[in-house]
């Protein structure tokens, strides 16, 4: 079994001063999907970045979900 596990993203939290919104795995893996808003020449761009324990998850589209303790699911 090479089941893939899916990160459960939590509540978003929106930050509209800082135009991002957060969710947080609640599996454990202590990954942050953040997406983040600006507007450019009147047009609206949106990314989204991974961050995992305060620091950037550079060149990973979506990082794998890798808790510490495999929760009974
Ligand atoms: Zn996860």
């Amino acid at each position: 079994m090479t089941a893939r596990k899916n990160h459960r993203w939590g509540d978003k939290q929106e930050f509209p001063l800082a135009h991002k919104s957060e969710r947080s795995c609640l599996n454990g893996c202590g990954i942050t999907k953040v997406t983040r808003h600006e507007t450019e020449g009147g047009r609206d761009i949106y990314w989204t970045e991974f961050w995992r324990r305060g620091e950037r998850m550079h060149g990973i589209r979506t990082p794998l979900c890798e808790s510490a303790e495999a929760p009974a699911a």
